[in-house]
């Protein structure tokens, strides 16, 4: 059975209970550095609100360790309100009579927020009992929370049993599947993904995945180095997985043997300590000297990526091709997140997605020039690895 989308189902005099992702970033003071989880909810929380429907919504934030104050959905619950105009009630107690009783109180057109569900140790155990008492305080069930839809949780997959013939997903869970399907079916072609990150290890099931999928694979970041040392390289203190070394060699000689296209860096800048104030220098991929360390890909090599994506049809983004936190070592993933959008405006279809290729988009305000942006990092790698995602089958049963 496929899931039922939100979309043509009336919720006049229903209470909702729907478990978003505002698993966002806060600063030590406590304030949202990046709204987008929150802002990407607003179409489905208005679409039942502006019918009559009574919004209770769940989320988790960061993992505490109990009840930790830090971690707490409040300044979230303030945020909404702005970006509502209008008041979210917020609940800092998850259950108990209490609980019942605000959001029992809620009338038609109402929000309220509850607490952090990973207060309760239950939320991650998946536990039937928490989940049916969660399920006592609404109607429906909707579930809008892709970013964490790889979790088999109570809130996000236990609980929907409890709602039979109520239960449906949001507008953000259905428009992140349909543009993961479209990238995994596309037909436009030539179709390169570029991954990135720190280590090779999270990304070889995606890897492997899209290796059936596309004409290009572009790979830089940390992970990289693991590649050019296990095709014989010298790549001096970068990051490496030892243990990743054979399966290296295994995954570029299983594109050689599909014809798909793999490129490494072959330039790098190099720094002699992880840090912005580091001496940096330029060097050639494979022949790092000892106590130095590639932290961004080269000029030759952004030249090469980004000739690349500029003839691309389809482009799939995951991981930063450098330590773009750092000053020194952010031109490498600048310039592909450039070469994206020119690729995009030109009429390439790019899908970006996992915290920090979003955070650099959105550093260099290019979101808006990007096709589809995901809200997810793991949900998202996951779908593209081609596993299926409890969040989802549990609307689906
Ligand atoms: P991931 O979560 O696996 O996508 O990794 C993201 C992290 O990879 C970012 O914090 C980057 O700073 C880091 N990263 C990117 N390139 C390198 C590199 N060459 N060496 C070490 N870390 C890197």
């Amino acid at each position: 059975m496929a899931f039922t989308s939100i979309e043509n189902v009336d919720f006049s005099g229903k209470r909702v209970l729907i478990r978003v992702d505002y698993n966002v970033p806060l600063n030590q003071n406590q304030e949202i550095v990046d709204d987008t989880r929150i802002r990407e909810s607003l179409p489905t929380i208005q679409k039942i609100l502006s019918q009559g429907g009574t919004v209770i919504l769940m989320s988790h934030l960061g993992r505490p360790k109990g009840h930790e104050p830090n971690f707490s959905l409040m300044p979230i619950a303030i945020h909404l309100s702005k970006m509502l105009n209008k008041n979210v009630v917020f609940d800092r107690e998850l259950f108990g009579p209490r609980t019942k009783d605000v959001t029992q109180k809620l009338k038609p057109g109402e929000i309220a927020l509850l607490e952090n569900l990973r207060y309760y140790k239950e939320e991650e155990a998946g536990d039937e009992d928490f989940a049916s008492r969660l399920s006592e305080l609404a109607d429906v069930y909707v579930n809008d929370a892709f970013g964490s839809a790889h979790r088999a949780h109570c809130s996000t997959a236990t609980i929907a049993k409890y709602f039979p013939n109520s239960k449906y997903c949001g507008l953000l869970l259905e428009n992140e599947i349909f543009n993961l399907d479209k990238i995994l079916n596309t037909e436009k072609r030539p179709f390169t993904a570029i991954i990135g990150g720190a280590k090779v290890s999270s990304k070889i099931d995606v890897i492997r995945n899209m290796i059936n999928r596309v004409d290009n694979m572009l790979i830089g970041g940390g992970m990289a180095f693991t590649f050019v040392k296990a095709l014989g390289g010298n790549v001096g203190d970068s990051l490496i997985e030892d243990d990743k070394l054979e399966i290296a060699r295994e995954i570029a000689s299983e594109m050689v043997r599909k014809g798909v296209n793999l490129y490494l860096p072959t330039d790098a800048i190099i720094a002699d300590g992880f840090s912005n104030e580091a001496q940096t220098r330029w060097s050639e991929a494979d022949s790092i000297p000892d106590g130095w360390m590639g932290l961004d890909i080269g000029q030759k090599t952004i030249k090469r990526f980004a000739e690349i994506i500029n003839h691309s049809e389809t482009i799939l983004w995951n991981g930063p091709l450098g330590v773009f936190e750092f000053e020194k070592f952010k031109q490498g993933t600048k310039s592909m997140a450039i070469s994206t959008a020119s690729a995009t405006i030109r009429g390439a279809f790019s899908l970006i997605g996992g915290g920090d290729s979003v955070a650099a988009i959105n550093r260099y305000n290019l979101t808006d020039q990007i096709s589809y942006v995901s809200t997810g990092g793991g949900a998202m790698l996951e779908y593209l690895e081609g596993k299926e995602l409890p969040a989802v089958k549990a609307l689906e049963e």
